[in-house]
């Protein structure tokens, strides 16, 4: 058997028992299998295992991968600068670091210009704050989801969050119980034109803390592909 069959295996297992330890179903959690540095072939492989969606950080990455692998829902899961748009606005199903106003306009613009209609996307809550340069304050959040609501084909779905690696897991536990309660409040408030459907959180090493606290959107990528050896791209 092969080792991405075998990680899979083991990665839905955690992510049932997670998801039940918290009154939901497996079927409630989206994995996206995060791609970043391997090869398509690898890719295509966890495709024709079951995988639906699939992660990538680089607009570049998207692209030259992009005719390669097989039909699948791309998740932009980086961050975005405004000048790269253009480039994945019509490729990708849902773009999760959407973390200024001047970004999701251009996201707006370039919908337009390219005729699609609808571009999913998520905000990006930096709750670590001191932690990470993207993603905004919890409290910013509401001032982007007004914005938001004014648009036309920018479609805000839920929120993500990226957690520092090398919290503990407690620590981490409560980040993400804070995400899941800000995700709930905006569930409540009932803006025009936005829907608090996912709520991307946790990674290869807090997936199963996060589902347990609320994520119903989790991104894994060296779980199910092994290290990544950024060295030995192109
Ligand atoms: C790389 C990456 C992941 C996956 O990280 P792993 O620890 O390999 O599971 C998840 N989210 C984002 C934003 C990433 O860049």
């Amino acid at each position: 058997m092969s080792f991405i069959k075998e990680n899979l295996e083991d990665v839905r297992k955690n992510i049932q028992i997670a998801a039940e330890k918290s009154g939901r179903r497996a079927e409630d959690i989206t994995l996206v299998a995060v791609t970043k540095t391997h090869p398509v072939e690898m890719i295509n492989e966890a495709i024709d295992l079951g995988v639906t969606d699939i992660g990538e950080n680089k607009v570049q990455e998207i692209m030259s991968k992009y005719d390669y692998v097989k039909p699948v829902r791309w998740h932009l899961i980086g961050h975005l600068q405004t000048n790269k748009v253009k480039y994945i606005i019509d490729k990708v199903y849902m773009i999760h670091s959407v973390d200024s106003v001047k970004l999701m306009d251009e996201i707006e613009r370039q919908a337009e210009k390219h005729g699609v209609e609808t571009v999913r996307i998520l905000i990006q809550v930096n709750i670590a704050e001191e932690e990470s340069k993207f993603g905004i304050k919890v409290e910013e959040t509401d001032e982007l989801l007004r914005h938001a609501s004014c648009l036309k084909h920018v479609k805000v779905c839920g929120l993500m969050t990226i957690l520092p690696k090398f919290d503990s897991e407690f620590s981490n536990r409560l980040h993400f119980r804070d995400i899941n309660n800000k995700f709930i409040d905006i569930s409540k408030n009932k803006y025009d034109n936005i829907t608090m459907k996912f709520l991307s959180m946790g990674m290869s090493g807090d997936y199963i803390t996060a589902i347990e606290e609320g994520s119903n959107m989790v991104r894994v990528g060296t779980a199910i592909f092994g290290q990544r050896n950024y060295s030995a791209q192109n």
